[in-house]
């Protein structure tokens, strides 16, 4: 059966990522609803093209020379619903945080308010297990829907789905997420929205905000802040072409302007190596390379 949803060749992938970088996918597929998303997959699978699900772009490092392969972004109506049944809410994989934040709040729900900080679709919050000091979406989940490696439509509890910080099983599977439900909390409507306002001021703040990048390069080892490491080793402000420490939040590697995949990836793995001589610790990446990489971030061999 033909793909009835939009079929891109040669996609520029920097449109689609916050660091405003990466090279371009060979084919960009934006499935019309589930049937055809299996469609895809079914086609990929049968013509041995490998495939990469894409978000929000938010948290990756799209490598200079794109993507070979099918990019699969679940961007259409059908994948952003947001259903509210009594405190249950069932989120598509495609829907954006912001927006289901907002739509929680406006029907005085509460428990999601670090998604404000958070930006992102929900595929890729349920993926990283996105989440800040306010909690992660673990704590809301209870049950995640996705297509199988045979393309087979299944459901797991939160219990299974293998919740550690910034983990979850579907960083081990190549799994497509469509859907996951949510517990809410009842909530004062005003007491929601400041709370969501506390995390936003609390963002202003800290971070680059308008400046592209992918947010935190690293997770914060057991005990420590990574923020302080990177500081610690004189790196405030360090760059490598356009890519450059964050002087308003040392965990962030920016985008100045033109910085190239490659650049970034320099910076990263200097940022580790530096961190790693002054204090034995050796960062591990948030963001996720993705694409065509001759090497790897260094890597804890345990
Ligand atoms: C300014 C800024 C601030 C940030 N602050 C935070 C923060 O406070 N806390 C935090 O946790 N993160 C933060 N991030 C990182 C980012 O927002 C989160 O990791 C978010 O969950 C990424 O979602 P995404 O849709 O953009 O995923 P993407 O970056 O598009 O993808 C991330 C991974 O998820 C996979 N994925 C996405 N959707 C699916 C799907 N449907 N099925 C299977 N796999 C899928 C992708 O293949 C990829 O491997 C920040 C980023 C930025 C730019």
């Amino acid at each position: 059966m033909p793909l009835r949803g939009k079929l891109l060749q040669q996609e520029l992938l920097a449109r689609y990522t916050s660091f405003r970088i990466g090279g371009p996918a060979d084919f960009f597929f934006i499935p019309e609803d589930e049937r055809d998303l299996i469609e895809g997959l079914a086609h990929c699978k049968k013509e041995g093209i490998r495939w990469f699900v894409l978000g929000n772009g938010s948290n990756i490092l799209v490598s200079d020379d794109g993507i070979r392969g099918m990019v699969i972004s679940l961007s259409s109506p059908f994948f952003r619903k947001i259903v509210f049944e009594g405190n249950t809410l069932t989120v598509g994989a495609g829907a954006k945080t912001g927006t289901v934040l907002h739509e929680a709040v406006e029907r005085s729900f509460g428990g999601i308010e670090f998604l404000g900080a958070v930006p992102g679709t929900m595929g890729g919050v349920f993926f990283m297990n996105a989440g800040t000091y306010l909690g992660e979406i673990a704590d809301a989940v209870l049950e995640v829907r996705f297509l199988d490696t045979d393309l087979v439509s299944r459901v797991l509890p939160k219990a299974s789905l293998n919740f550690q910080y910034r983990k979850s099983i579907f960083q081990k599977n190549p799994w497509v997420i469509v859907e996951g439900k949510l517990a809410l909390v009842p909530m004062v409507k005003n007491e929601a929205k400041s709370k969501v306002k506390a995390i936003l001021d609390r963002r202003k703040k800290t971070q680059p905000l308008g400046i592209p990048s992918a947010g935190s390069a690293f997770q914060n080892p057991p005990g420590h802040s990574s923020w302080q490491l990177v500081e610690a080793a004189g790196l405030r402000g360090f760059s490598i072409g356009d890519a450059a420490v964050s002087d308003a939040h040392t965990n962030f590697v920016i985008n100045k302007g033109n910085a190239k995949a490659s650049e970034v990836f320099q910076l990263m793995r200097l940022i580790q190596e530096k961190v790693f001589q002054k204090t034995g610790i050796l960062l591990e990446p948030e963001v996720r390379l993705v694409g065509e990489w001759q090497e790897d971030f260094l890597r804890d061999k345990k």
